[in-house]
């Protein structure tokens, strides 16, 4: 899979993306990584990427021109355009699995008071949200779907399992997850994960995420 960025502070991602999982999926050959600013392709000598709002009220939107230029320069037939957005529907585990199987990936970063609604109408393919609160930029929300897209690339995470075992992909919470010492300042492993006895340890498992999800997110057991 190739990913292109679209933003104005390449930045603000790319140390993250440079490190542990992400890196190592990099180094795999599972995923490349792309930046594509909007102000390399602003034309004036000031290299403007945002101006007023039509209509008034107030801040600035990202102009058409610069980000037309940006997504063609990269765009394919197999590209998918998204822009991170507010506006979107939220973004879920389910839809995380469904990008991580996409050829190409180009993610629109918004700033200010967001793009140009023409860019949406005439380039994107599907606007994503990352919840019901507003972010100052789209970077860190490109940030969270690609984690979470990445990692669920075959080979990505070392295929034993991990991610079929997070909360989520069962429809569920996961259970609670112990390591060394046996025993840390008075709390205690609980005695069946130390028991050998797979069987049990299942049953245990299984109970332990049913009471959290039922305590925590209901809604997951009612769908
Ligand atoms: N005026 C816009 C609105 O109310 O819908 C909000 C613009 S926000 C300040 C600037 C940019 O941050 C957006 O263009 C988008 O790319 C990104 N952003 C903010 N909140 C987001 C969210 N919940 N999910 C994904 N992207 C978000």
């Amino acid at each position: 899979m190739h990913i292109d960025v679209l933003t104005l502070f390449p930045e603000m991602i790319s140390g993250y993306l440079g490190q542990s999982m992400m890196k190592r999926a990099v180094e795999k050959g599972a995923v490349s990584f792309g930046w594509v600013n909007p102000r390399d392709f602003a034309t004036d000598v000031h290299r403007t990427t945002d101006d007023r709002v039509y209509g008034g009220g107030p801040g600035m939107v990202m102009k058409p021109e610069p980000l037309f230029a940006a997504i063609e320069s990269v765009r394919s037939e197999t590209s998918r355009v998204i822009y991170l957005s507010p506006q979107g529907p939220p973004f879920t585990q389910a839809k995380a699995e469904a990008l991580s199987t996409s050829d190409h990936l180009i993610l629109v970063c918004g700033h200010y008071e967001g793009i140009d609604e023409r860019v949406i109408e005439a380039l994107v393919d599907e606007e994503i949200s990352i919840g019901d609160y507003v972010l100052t930029n789209g970077a860190i929300a490109a940030a969270v779907i690609i984690d979470a897209t990445v990692r669920l690339i075959p080979g990505v995470l070392g295929g034993d399992g991990a991610a079929e075992a997070d909360s989520f992909s069962s429809g569920m919470l996961d259970h609670p997850q112990y390591t060394r010492p046996e025993e840390f300042r008075g709390m205690k492993v609980p005695d069946v994960l130390l028991s050998g006895n797979h069987a049990a340890i299942e049953t245990w498992r299984k109970q332990r995420a049913t009471e959290k999800t039922r305590r925590v997110r209901p809604d997951l057991l009612d769908g």
